[in-house]
C-alpha cells in the first residue's frame, strides 16, 4: 500500500521525537506488521505499539540541526489528515497499533500546520469514535483556540522548546521565537488546563498531560541552563515530562560536523530531572562541575548522597519519607515498603532491607539500621 511505503520512510527519522518511548531505539517493524511502531509506555505505565509520524516532512523552516530543514534535499511525503485518520484506523483496527502521536513539518505557517493536525485527532475521535491514545505536537507559532482545541481532543498534547532560552535556540532554530512561538503555548496551556471543562471526545480519560523536548548539544548549552528552565516547567507549568534528545548530526545539515552528544549525557539530565520533579531535590541541591555541566561519572543522586549522608546516614527505622527518598537505591516503592515494614518490627540488617525490594548495594554506604551501620562488602558476599 502506496501509504505504508510513505510512513515507513519518515518512521527512521522518529527516534527525534521522544514520547514515552520505553527505550529510544528508531521505531521497529516485526516480520507480520507493515509498518514500524514503537513502543511506549502510557502516563499510567501501560505498554501499548504506537504509530509515530508526522503528517508532513515537508517544511519551511531552517533548523539547523533538523533533517526535515527547508532545502535539503531528499524524498519528501505528505498525507492530508483524512487520508492519515483513515490509515491509523485501519491499523488501529487491524491490531497493528493502539496510539498516534502526530507532529509535522511546517507547511504555510504553524497555524495553518496545527489545523491539519487537529484535523487528523477530530476525524479520529468524531468519526471514528477512537477512544484511545492520541498525542498532539503543538506547532511553533499556533494560536490559543488550537491550544485548547488539541487539549480537547489529545490526551497528552506537546511543544518542543528545542532549547533552554532563546540565546541558544538562535544557534539551532533561526526562524523561531522562543518566547512567542514556543513558550508562550505552554503558558495558554497551562492558564486552558486550570479553566477547562470535561473534555468532550474522550470517556474516562485522565487530564491532558504536556511535556516539552530539548535538543542536547547542538547549542553548548549547559546542563544547568537545560535543568534551569526544565525547574520552570515542573514547578510553574505543571509539565509532566521534559524530553532530552541527543543531538545526532545528519548530512547535508549546518550542523553536519557537529559531534553527536553521549548518550550518558542524556542519562543523567534523566536522572536529575527526576530527582526534581519526584524527590523533591532542588536545583541548587544537585552538583555541577565548573561548566554547568553534571558529571558524566556518577549518578546525581549518588553525588549528593556522597556530599551529604555519607558520613552522616540515615536511620532506616526513624526517618521520614522525604529523607529515605535521598538514599541511593532507595525510590517511591522503596519507601512505602520500609514505612509498612517498620510497622511490623525493627529493620536491623541489609537482608531485611533486600527481601522490601531496596538496591542495598547502593544504600548500604548511607543508612543506619537500628543504630549501626552496615558492613555491606562482607555482607554482600
Ligand atoms: S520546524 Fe520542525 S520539522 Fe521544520 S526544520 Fe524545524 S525542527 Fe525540523
Amino acid at each position: 500500500m502506496d501509504d505504508d511505503i510513505s510512513l515507513n520512510q519518515l518512521s527512521p527519522f522518529m527516534n527525534l521525537e521522544l514520547c514515552d518511548d520505553v527505550d529510544y531505539s528508531p521505531p521497529t517493524r516485526t516480520s507480520s506488521s507493515p509498518i514500524f511502531t514503537t513502543s511506549t509506555a502510557l502516563p499510567n505505565g501501560k505498554k501499548i505499539a504506537l504509530l509515530k509520524s508526522v503528517l508532513s516532512s515537508h517544511c519551511e523552516k531552517y533548523c539547523y540541526y533538523c533533517p526535515f530543514r527547508a532545502g535539503r534535499d531528499f524524498s519528501r511525503y505528505s498525507f492530508s489528515p483524512e487520508a492519515f485518520a483513515k490509515l491509523f484506523i485501519n491499523l488501529f483496527n487491524a491490531g497493528i497499533v493502539e496510539g498516534l502521536f502526530i507532529s509535522s513539518g511546517i507547511i504555510h505557517s504553524g497555524i495553518a500546520t496545527q489545523d491539519k493536525l487537529l484535523a487528523v485527532a477530530e476525524i479520529l475521535r468524531r468519526r471514528f469514535q477512537f477512544q484511545g491514545y492520541i498525542h498532539i505536537k503543538l506547532m511553533p507559532g499556533c494560536e490559543k483556540s488550537q491550544v485548547e482545541h488539541a487539549i480537547n481532543l489529545a490526551n497528552r498534547v506537546s511543544i518542543n522548546l528545542e532549547a533552554p532560552n532563546p540565546e541558544r535556540l538562535k544557534q539551532l532554530a533561526p526562524n523561531k521565537q522562543f518566547y512567542e512561538h514556543l513558550f508562550l503555548p505552554l503558558q495558554w496551556a497551562k492558564e486552558i488546563r486550570s479553566s477547562i471543562l470535561p473534555r468532550n471526545f474522550i470517556k474516562h480519560s485522565p487530564p491532558v498531560s504536556f511535556t516539552t523536548q530539548f535538543v542536547v548539544g547542538a547549542s553548548q548549552e549547559s546542563d544547568l541552563e537545560l535543568l534551569t528552565t526544565t525547574n520552570t516547567l515542573f514547578k510553574q507549568f505543571g509539565i509532566s515530562r521534559a524530553y532530552y534528545s541527543p543531538f545526532r548530526p545528519y548530512p547535508d545539515t549546518p550542523l553536519e560536523n557537529h559531534p553527536p552528544t553521549p548518550f550518558l549525557r542524556q542519562k543523567r539530565l534523566y536522572q536529575a530531572s527526576f530527582l526534581i520533579r519526584d524527590y523533591n531535590f532542588s536545583l541548587s541541591e544537585l552538583v555541577f562541575d565548573n561548566s554547568h555541566n553534571l558529571p558524566l561519572s556518577q549518578d546525581p543522586k549518588v553525588i549528593w548522597a556522597e556530599k551529604n549522608i555519607l558520613h552522616t546516614p540515615i536511620e532506616i527505622n526513624s526517618s521520614d519519607p522525604q529523607m529515605l527518598l535521598r538514599i541511593p537505591g532507595i525510590g517511591k516503592k522503596g519507601v512505602k515498603a520500609i514505612l509498612a515494614a517498620r510497622k511490623q518490627r525493627t529493620l536491623t540488617d541489609l537482608s531485611m532491607l533486600a527481601k522490601l525490594g531496596i538496591d542495598i548495594h547502593r544504600a548500604a554506604p548511607y543508612v543506619l539500621l537500628n543504630g549501626k551501620r552496615q558492613n555491606y562488602q562482607l555482607n554482600l558476599w
